[in-house]
């Protein structure tokens, strides 16, 4: 997929707020991109336009053969629904719902969802599955997120600080468990953090700094998560 020349203004009334400057990416099909950079860089805008949550002032987003951007509602929807799953860092599951039942309603919107216990067995939460998202720890509800949007089968992980709400010791199984549908499920992965260290198992690292990437680096050698240490 590439961003092209990208940005985003928020009209505030008297002020103009630029979250992101004109900024291009490519993100290559089956790697895990680390975006880097402190609170208030445009990390979540730069995602929320590559998962087209949200529309760019100007630029052009394009995935495979189709331009978002220039596509309308429809094909935008499509795009979001089909191509995209998306882990927040308050997993924002529904909390009426089961754990079973939050899966099931992200895999009923997808014409190819994949199995619900192929998917599970990969998050590892079998015996959860009846509880409520208010039953489980915050390392199980973000693993039920994962499944959430993995069931979909997307082609795109979009991952907005999936760690950020838990302590060491649970992020880092989580980091693994994205690291492991990166590599199993050949899905592409673009997770964005303020913790530096995380960088060391990208594939490649944008660091960002006032609305800007400022920096795209290969890393020859991303290291397994269990070994990154904050
Ligand atoms: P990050 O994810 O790196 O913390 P954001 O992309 O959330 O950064 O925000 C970048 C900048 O844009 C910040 O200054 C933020 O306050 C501003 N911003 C983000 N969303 C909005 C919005 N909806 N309205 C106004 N300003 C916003």
């Amino acid at each position: 997929m590439k961003l092209q020349q990208v940005s985003k203004t928020y009209d505030m009334g008297e002020v103009k707020v630029e979250a992101l400057k004109p900024s291009s990416l490519d993100i290559y099909a089956g790697e895990m991109l680390v975006i880097l950079g402190p609170s208030g860089s445009g990390k979540s805008t730069l995602l929320n336009i590559m998962g087209g949550m949200d529309s760019p002032t100007s630029g052009q987003v394009i995935f495979g053969d189709q331009n978002i951007t220039s596509g309308g509602e429809v094909a935008l929807t499509r795009y979001r629904r089909n191509e995209v799953g998306f882990v927040f860092q308050f997993y924002n599951l529904i909390p009426d719902l089961t754990a079973r039942e939050n899966i099931e309603l992200a895999a009923e919107l997808v014409k190819n969802p994949l199995p619900i216990d192929d998917i599970l067995e990969d998050v590892g939460l079998d015996e959860r599955m009846d509880h409520f998202p208010s039953q489980m720890s915050g390392g199980e509800q973000q693993r039920i997120s994962i499944a959430r949007a993995v069931v979909k089968n997307p082609r795109l992980l979009l991952c907005d600080e999936p760690t950020g709400a838990l302590d060491y010791e649970t992020g880092k199984l989580i980091l693994s468990l994205l690291k492991k549908i990166n590599r199993g499920r050949d899905c592409t992965v673009v997770l964005i953090t303020h913790n530096i260290a995380i960088g060391a198992m990208g594939d490649r690292v944008a660091r960002m700094r006032s609305g800007e990437i400022v920096e795209i680096a290969e890393n020859p050698t991303p290291v397994s998560p269990e070994t990154i240490e904050w």
